[in-house]
């Protein structure tokens, strides 16, 4: 399969259809390389072939299988704090399971590279959930280094700084960031740019996504998810500011809208932007 070059502009989708089909469709956005999202219900073991054949078929090389679980919800940040990533106590086991699961089919596809939301990390850094959710990275962690893999973890529940202690503490040489700039905006947990340069060098992949800042009169809200270049993320300076950092990975276009027509638009569409601005 062919090499990644620098700043190639990809996309983030989702497994679940036919692979051929899947990728023919995110090729026709311009898409040269994306990250493969894959939902919980989908049958790891017996479709990596399909997707290893279609990849090589396509020609399209991916930077990351994206994990999702069973149960989760993004409706506010309450629900979020109840039912996303490593943190809900019911779920660990399971999820955990998956996410090792999830590493041998990218090693299967032959990709370097996992991630997940792990959740909103607990408040207090010497807690039982706190320690519980470390040790699980941990483990995921030593897992995918065998399969050399990194193992990456998505921006926008806590602040840049906590989640640099969060590395820190896991100390683990194959951990680092997937960085959603619009996430920070969502979820109001600080400016982006600002935080890509706390994070700077842990920065494995990037999702180039937008969004407004959350309504100040709605406790727990979500900001608005926004096309690309029209949310307050301010692209154009985001793009700047990962060459400043050194980042020379994948810009892949993420759109999480409902209607599915506007959202392959909007990609297409974020894609054609970044073009413009990664050669500014
Ligand atoms: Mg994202």
């Amino acid at each position: 399969m062919r090499l990644l070059g620098d700043l190639e502009i990809g996309v983030m989708f989702w497994a679940g259809r036919d692979p051929g089909e899947t990728l023919r469709e995110v090729k026709s956005l311009g898409a040269k390389c994306g990250q493969l999202g894959v939902p919980p219900e989908l049958d790891l073991a017996s479709s990596a072939k399909a997707w290893r054949e279609a990849l090589e078929h396509a020609d399209f090389p991916l930077q990351t299988v994206f994990c999702a679980y069973e149960g989760e919800s993004y409706t506010d940040i309450p629900t979020v704090e109840r039912t996303v990533g490593f943190v809900p106590k019911a779920s660990r086991k399971a999820r955990e399971q998956r996410t090792l699961d999830a590493s041998d089919f990218a090693e299967k596809l032959g990709i370097g590279s996992i991630a997940t939301h792990i959740g909103c990390l607990p408040e207090d850094s010497w807690g039982e959930d706190y320690l519980v959710v470390r040790g699980m990275v941990r483990r995921v962690c030593d897992h995918a280094a065998k399969r050399r893999q990194t193992f990456a973890l998505e921006t926008g529940q806590e602040s840049a700084e906590r989640l640099l202690a969060f590395l820190h503490d896991v100390n683990r040489e194959n951990l680092g960031i997937n960085f959603d700039p619009a996430n920070m905006i969502l979820y109001g947990t600080g400016d982006p740019i600002e935080a890509l340069g706390v994070l700077g060098q842990h920065v494995i992949s990037v999702h180039a996504k937008d969004g407004d800042w959350p309504r100040r009169d709605v406790s727990g809200a979500l900001g608005q998810e926004k096309p690309l270049g029209q949310g307050a993320v301010g692209i154009e300076n985001f793009v700047k500011k990962l060459k400043r950092i050194g980042y020379r990975g994948q810009l892949n276009v993420e759109r999480e809208a409902s209607d599915p027509v506007q959202r392959l638009a909007d990609i297409r569409a974020g894609v054609a932007l970044l073009e413009k601005l990664k050669d500014a």
